[in-house]
């Protein structure tokens, strides 16, 4: 007997699943996103974002999205005959994700922007595209971030910032004099030692005025189809930092060869690869022997997208949480209206908004920090102390998201596993916590003035709100003494948080503003997320953050 298979089930009609999020504007439905777009300088960018924000939520945008991830990258050392190639095979997704993001500016449009808010508008873009897929935002952001660092030697930076600022993509491996446009990446982890950067043992011979041949390793190094990297490698001067590009000025392929692609976690779109360097010819940037004090320029700019990285998968993870929560029902009422699921959606609201807030905040101290002390004071600690303590909240906010979505959230059809995944990297990345918190110790001691400028930023707040005003006091007081490493972590947090708390008293309704006063900044406040004290309007947040 022939059995007729029909499309669906003949058992039960199914029912109360929430309907698939697509086709919506990332950016006109993040309120929290396009006020801070304005209140940090890049009105402007607007329509820029609005288009985006579009393009990103369509369908298409978000299968590719899927099919990046789903089809990870592919190491091809060798060409059929056997001539060494390193080249690693994408998806078509991955290169339609990275020309729609350097297409828009992502990586380029700081560095030919000439209004005043450009890295403020790119902090906005680079949040909305990591929404819906991370992985490609990697090289996107090295691309950006390696800018700053280039400017130290003035002929390179001639010759490659014209590239990135063409904004232009082109996925083929060919010499970079070929290409429309040019994307960086960086190489500094070694097998030995990553937030030790110093014990870094590969070598660098001078060759000729400025050129150099690199031999030795790298552990980790990202995107390795880039067309050039930023390299730190012992030349007889000390730790120096290089541009190693993957062709030669002569044409020929360099050799820079990639030994394996890693097995990651998360960012599985994105290749991330162990390299080795046998004379590999590359060009030095700033002096020999300052290779840490050259590279920190990128590192600022990598650390400000790690946070931007970390504030967008919490934006992420709310958005697909309220979307279910509207939609599903449980014991004959909708989630949403389910007295402890509003108390758990609002606080991750919250989180997510003071994440959003201070990136941009401080996106604006980047715009501003080559021309007026304070903020360069301000990006120098605060830099490290948001990137410490956004990234660091993300997996948990991930976390007690997913778990909003029931048994669908850790389906892989669904888009949570992916950004649970993720959610731990941008800690780990360009200064793992504790390093971090130990680099927030050295700028206090150093630099004592970042310590006024964050301080003058959290005080703009003061009369705002009670449990505010208690806490800053005992927090400045605690900033008079020296601190030790081991209070490292916790000076940290509380820096951030008041920053945070500082920007929403003035920034937000009072409803967020007091809520996270009173759950972040009260001395008996929960420690899981839905621990609010009843008396929040938990509505007014949860409709404000979507
Ligand atoms: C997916 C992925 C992609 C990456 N891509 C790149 C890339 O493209 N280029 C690149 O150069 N690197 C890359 N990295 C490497 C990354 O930057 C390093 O892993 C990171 O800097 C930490 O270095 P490490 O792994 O050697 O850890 P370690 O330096 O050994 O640190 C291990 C732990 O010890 C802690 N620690 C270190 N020193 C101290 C101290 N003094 N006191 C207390 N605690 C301390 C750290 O915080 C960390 O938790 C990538 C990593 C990942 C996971």
């Amino acid at each position: 007997m022939k059995i007729e298979l029909e499309a669906g089930s003949k058992t039960h009609e199914v029912t109360n699943q929430a309907p698939l999020l697509t086709n919506y504007n990332l950016f006109t439905t993040d309120r929290v996103l396009a006020e801070a777009l304005d209140r940090e300088g890049a009105s402007w960018a607007r329509p820029k974002l609005e288009e985006f924000g579009r393009l990103v939520g369509t369908e298409e945008a978000i299968r590719w999205g899927f099919q990046a991830n789903d089809n990870p990258p592919v190491l091809r050392t060798h060409d059929r005959f056997g001539h060494r190639i390193d080249e690693v095979d994408f998806h078509p997704a991955w290169h339609e994700l990275m020309r729609l993001s350097i297409e828009h500016g992502l990586a380029g449009l700081p560095w030919r922007e000439t209004k005043a808010g450009a890295h403020v508008a790119r902090a906005a873009l680079m949040l909305v595209a990591s929404e819906n897929e991370a992985g490609h935002t990697c090289p996107v952001s090295m691309t950006y971030s390696a800018m700053p660092a280039l400017r130290k030697q003035p002929e390179l930076m001639r010759e490659w910032e014209p590239r990135v600022a063409a904004c232009r993509y082109d996925p083929q491996c060919r010499p970079a004099t070929d290409k429309p446009g040019a994307t960086i990446g960086m190489a500094m982890t070694e097998k030995q030692g990553g937030s030790d950067v110093r014990a870094n043992t590969t070598m660098a011979e001078a060759i000729d005025f400025g050129e150099y041949l690199i031999t030795g390793h790298k552990w980790f190094c990202s995107a390795p189809m880039c067309d050039a990297f930023l390299v730190l490698a012992q030349a007889p001067g000390g730790l120096t930092c290089f541009l190693l590009p993957r062709w030669t000025a002569d044409g020929e392929r360099n050799q820079f060869h990639i030994q394996r692609l890693k097995e990651k976690l998360g960012n599985r779109s994105n290749a991330s690869s162990e390299v080795e360097f046998d004379r590999a010819w590359a060009r030095r940037i700033g002096e020999e022997g300052r290779g840490v004090a050259t590279i920190i320029e990128m590192v600022q700019h990598t650390r400000l997208d790690c946070l931007i990285g970390s504030a967008s998968l919490m934006r992420q993870a709310i958005v697909q949480a309220i979307h279910h929560a509207r939609h599903r029902k449980a014991f004959g009422r909708l989630l949403m209206d389910q007295p402890l699921m509003q108390n758990v959606l609002a606080d991750l609201s919250i989180e997510s908004e003071a994440a959003t807030v201070l990136m941009m905040r401080l996106a604006r101290a980047f715009d501003a920090r080559d021309n007026d002390v304070s903020e360069h004071g301000f990006a120098r600690l605060a830099t490290a102390v948001a990137k410490y303590w956004v990234c660091k909240r993300t997996p948990a906010h991930v976390n007690e998201a997913l778990e909003c979505l029931g048994g669908n959230g850790f389906v892989e059809e669904c888009v949570m596993p992916r950004l649970y995944r993720e959610a731990p990297l941008c800690s780990i990345w360009e200064g793992s916590g504790n390093v971090i918190c130990l680099d927030i110790l050295r700028a206090m001691r150093k630099e004592p003035e970042s310590v006024a400028c964050v301080l003058a930023e959290i005080r703009l707040a003061h009369g705002g709100n009670r449990h505010f005003d208690s806490f800053i006091s005992r927090l400045e007081n605690d900033l008079t003494l020296e601190a030790t490493e081991v209070e490292a972590r916790r000076l940290a947090e509380r820096m951030a948080i008041a920053l945070q708390a500082s920007l929403l008293i003035r920034n937000s309704i009072p409803e967020v503003a007091d809520a996270f006063c009173a759950s972040r900044l009260a001395a008996d406040s929960g420690r899981a997320f839905g621990t609010l004290p009843g008396s929040v309007q938990f509505r007014a947040i949860i409709d404000r953050a979507f």
